[in-house]
This record gives C-alpha cells, structure tokens and sequence, in this order.
C-alpha cells in the first residue's frame, strides 16, 4: 500500500493567509488496530518531529514490504497556527496568541455527546459497544461546526484520532529526561511497555484519567467517562493514549531522533501494529508514579534561577534543587531564596539557569511514589 499523503486546509483567519496541516496515512484506511502519532502541538516542541523526521522513512518502508496491515497516522506538526508565531526573532508555539489558550489544553470532551447518541444502545457486548462509539464519536465531530482556525483544527484533529486504538501525542519540556504521562487505567499494561521501549525514567498516571482536556487526555478518557457513565455496559478501555515527552526542547539531534524512532518503531512491532519481532522488552528503568506524587516546586518570590541539580538526578526530601537570586539584594548569599525538594524521587524537569522567576511560577518537577498532601486535588496541568 503507497502511503498516503493528505492534507487538512484551515479556515483562513485574515485576508492572505491560510494554514494546513499535512498528515501521512501508512497501511489501510479502517483496518485495525489504528495508531495515531503527532508532534509538536506545542509548536515550539520539535524532538517529537525529529523522531517523526527518523520514523517515516522506517514506516514506509514497512508499508512497501507489506508489513503494515492495519492503519497508522502520523501528523509531523500538527499545529501550523503556534508554527507560524514569531514574534520579535523568538517562536512561541505553546499558547494561542490569539485566544490565548494553551495549544495542549480545551480539546473536545466528546463522552456527553455520544452518551446522548448512542447510551442507551450500550450492553453487554464490549465489541458491539465499541463500535457504536467509535462511530458516534465521529458522528459528533462532523456535527460540530467550527468557524475559527483552531477549534476547526482541534474538530478535523479529533477526526483523525478519536477512532485510534492507541494515540501517541509527542511533546517535550524545558530541560528535562524522557517521561511519559498516561491514565492510571493504562498503566499496568501498554504504557509500562512504551516507557520500557523508548527507555524512559518516570511514567507518570493519572488516577483515574486526567481531568484536564489535553489531547492525549480526551482521546483515552472518552472511554474511562462512558465507563463511568453506563456502569452496566461492557466498555472497555478501547484506546491507550499517552503524552510522551521527549526531554528537553532543545533536544533535537539525528542521534536522539534515530534512537527515538527505532524505539517508537519496535513498540509498534510489539504491539502487532508492523510485522516483525520486537525482541525482548527492555527493563522499565522507573516502576510508575502516581500524579498526587509529584511535587511541583512554585517559585515564592521573583529573582532568576540557577540549579544545583541537573534533570534526571534522584534526589530526597529537603535537598536544594534551585534557587532564585533577587538581582538587586546586593547582599550575597542572603540574596538567594533556596527551593527544596517535598518527596524523594526522580527531578524530571526543571527550567533552565538563569531562567527568570516570578511567584507561582513552576521552577521543577519531580516524580515521588508516595502521594503527597499539598498535591491533592491539583493538576499536573498548571502551565
Ligand atoms: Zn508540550
């Protein structure tokens, strides 16, 4: 089967200019299991690209070799409104410069509508059940009529996506080591086995599933909601989705990317999505944490930062992990507010040195496995 290269045209939004988003179908349209991959809906987040850049060649030649018989998509820059914000020599693809919405954040929460379409038709078969949504999911989308360029690339997205049987969202943060997050009801099974594969050091899930509508988060709780929902149906969790983030932003190398896509590229072979032998599973190099575990360290006051530990360390409960100077405290030393850790475990993220702080702002992220008080009831999903 030739891949397939297609296009989805956004509406235009001022007089002489226009968007599109390119995307590659590998294998057949509606064969199963259907896997979803995208890059850089924080548009300024391109490792996941270059792990594309390094994939596509690899899934083509798949494809060529019959070894693809279900449906892969792949979206290498899935959002050209955060591509194409420039502003003053800086690219800032994380929010919406004109709503001002975070790109990753109000994707659809399409459980209402099909739960009206189709609730009452859910029984006890889970095959039957998953079907029905599946198509009901669909069906909403094309109901919907978006007039902007961005809910019309968060419906005609969705389009591509919400049918998948597995959704691999890429993303990376500031300075940080690969980490994937997923749901809780994941965990155990596929999302153990993609952080084993890509080699990462902290999976962290949600309990149940995210509450906050990211991308990743609405194509996999769809099902957790209905399930919720309709406690008598026979709904299984018919997706994995996952957000993976592929360490820092400036992590873009054709040695990281190669590695990234044959990672990426056995976990499909181990999935049965490609033909072949995925060998043994490499060792989870971090057993999972939960969310309520992470402790996120919010700057108290304003300076710049400078970090005494690099991301990726283990660290303990008390240690220093950054700290921020006021610029104008001639002072020394006593002009340096010190930030500490609030549970043993792995810092997978931080900012960079010299970052400036303001109050509230995250400085670092780290994953504990003990849940901890003053995360309770917070989200991960604060910035
Ligand atoms: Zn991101």
């Amino acid at each position: 089967m030739p891949v397939s290269k297609n296009k989805i045209q956004l509406p235009s939004m001022t007089p002489g200019t226009a968007r599109s988003i390119a995307w590659l179908r590998y294998g057949k349209a509606g064969a199963r299991p259907k896997v979803y991959i995208q890059a850089a809906i924080h548009a300024n987040e391109l490792p996941g690209a270059m792990a594309l850049h390094h994939l596509m060649p690899r899934l083509t030649e798949a494809d060529r070799a019959g070894r693809i018989t279900d449906e892969v998509i792949v979206v290498p820059t899935v959002n050209p409104i955060g591509q194409s914000q420039l502003v003053g020599n800086n690219h800032l693809g994380r929010y919406d410069l004109l709503s001002r919405d975070n790109f990753n954040r109000n994707w659809l929460d399409l459980s209402g509508a099909v739960a009206e379409r189709v609730g009452v038709k859910l029984g006890r078969d889970a095959a039957a059940n998953v079907g029905l949504i599946r198509k009901a999911a669909i069906a909403a989308l094309k109901a919907m009529q978006p007039l902007n360029e961005l809910q019309t690339m968060r419906v005609e997205v969705m389009k591509l996506s919400i049918d998948a049987d597995i959704v691999l969202d890429l993303h990376c943060d500031m300075e940080a080591v690969l980490h994937v997050f997923a749901s809780a009801r994941d965990v155990t099974g596929a999302a153990q086995e993609l952080a084993a594969d890509l080699g990462a050091l902290s999976t962290m899930y949600n309990e149940p599933y995210p509450e906050a509508l990211t991308f990743s988060g609405v194509n996999g709780a769809l099902w957790a909601r209905l399930a919720d929902r309709f406690p008598s149906a026979a709904i299984p969790q018919a997706c994995f989705s996952t957000t993976v983030e592929l360490r820092s932003q400036h992590d873009v190398t054709h040695a990281l990317g190669e590695s990234d896509a044959r990672n990426l590229y056995r976990y499909l072979v181990r999935r049965g999505i490609i033909a072949g032998r995925a060998g043994p599973l490499p060792r989870l190099k971090s057993a999972p944490t939960p969310i309520s575990g992470m402790d996120v360290g919010y700057a108290p006051r304003r300076g710049f930062l400078v970090y005494h530990v690099a991301a990726g360390a283990k660290v303990k409960k008390g240690a220093a992990i950054c700290e921020i100077i006021d610029p104008a405290d001639p002072r020394g030393a006593r002009a340096r507010t010190q930030m500490l850790a609030r549970t043993d475990g792995i810092l997978f993220s931080r900012k960079r040195n010299g970052a400036l702080a303001w109050p509230g702002m995250g400085a670092f992220r780290i994953a504990g496995a003990k849940p901890l008080a003053h995360r309770k009831g917070m989200s991960g999903l604060d910035d």
